[in-house]
């Protein structure tokens, strides 16, 4: 016997869209997924003065029961990361049975409908996307709570940086944003310089955890900058080092020379070359990076 359930996703915690997205994929697991709605930024319900929530609803058809449905959201849960919170606190991922065919069910642990579907617009305005019997409970939805609910847009991942910041507070405001847990390019562009910045995009939630427990195990090589300790000319040594070579041991990567003294400059021990700034034959700068190790 196949039924069809509506379920609610939630995640205001960590890469909000891209637990969203492996929430979806979890829900398929469970049978066939039907529908999805588009992904909504909402504003924190209950407890408000916490992050922004990424909102969706998706339609499996499914031969589990609503019991067995609800257990296996849970564990969904758990595998994507959802420690036990506070009610209504941040969470990964938050997974509720909205409707279950045209069940009616009221016990402390399930409620189907779920209690909370008729006057929450992150959960109404994704309902009425996929199914258009929802639609005129959505249009009843008060004003403000219409108002809490947007479609997932540019702007959200847009970066506030005024004309007239600092250094400083472009950095700061930079790694506020990285913090924020959602980017996945970043792209500065000023007259004369254009950087862009890829991070890794939907990294398993199971390892971010772990390396939040045990940093030094999982965390990424520790990267070394090689830096001249004098001012003079630099001098690569032959064969030159490429990006890419790894060492053992120590290396003499090259030489400074001044005054027609050469000072060699080291490794500082085993790893691999993962960039060269160092020009052959120009003049450095006491301090200047010329090499940067990952060890
Ligand atoms: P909420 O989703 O209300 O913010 P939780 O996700 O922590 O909070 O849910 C807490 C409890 O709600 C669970 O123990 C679960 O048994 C119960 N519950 C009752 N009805 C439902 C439902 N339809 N969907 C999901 N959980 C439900
Ligand atoms: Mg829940």
């Amino acid at each position: 016997m196949v039924h069809r359930a509506y379920i609610g996703i939630g995640s205001n915690l960590g890469r909000r869209v891209a637990n969203v997205e492996r929430a979806f994929a979890a829900i398929g697991e469970l049978g066939t997924l039907l529908a999805k709605s588009s992904i909504y930024r909402s504003d924190p319900w209950g407890k408000v003065d916490q992050p922004w929530f990424a909102n969706a609803v998706a339609l499996l058809q499914t031969a589990l029961s609503p019991r067995d449905l609800l257990e296996a959201l849970q564990a969904a849960e758990q595998r994507l990361g959802r420690t036990p919170g506070e009610r209504w606190g941040p969470r990964v991922i938050d997974l509720d049975l909205l409707l279950y065919d045209e069940l009616d069910i009221d016990e402390t642990s399930l409620r189907v409908p779920h209690p909370h579907l008729r006057e929450r617009g992150f959960v109404l305005v994704p309902l009425a996307q996929i199914d258009a019997r929802f639609a005129a409970l959505r249009d009843a939805l008060p004003e403000s709570e219409a108002r809490s609910v947007s479609p997932l847009g540019e702007s959200d991942s847009a970066m506030p940086i005024r004309e007239n910041d600092s250094i400083a507070e472009r950095v700061r405001a930079l790694a506020r944003f990285l913090a924020d847990g959602d980017a996945v390019r970043v792209r500065i562009t000023r007259p004369d310089d254009d950087i862009e910045v890829a991070l890794r995009a939907a990294e398993p939630i199971a390892s971010r955890r772990e390396a939040d427990r045990a940093p030094t195990k999982t965390a990424a090589p520790r990267v070394d900058t090689i830096k001249a300790d004098l001012v003079g000319i630099f001098h690569a040594s032959r064969p030159a080092p490429a990006e890419g070579d790894t060492f053992e041991g120590d290396r003499e990567l090259g030489y400074i020379e001044a005054l027609g003294i050469r000072t060699p400059v080291h490794s500082m021990g085993g790893g691999r070359l993962v960039s060269i700034s160092a020009i052959d034959g120009t003049a450095v700068e006491y301090g200047q990076p010329l090499f940067a190790v990952a060890r």
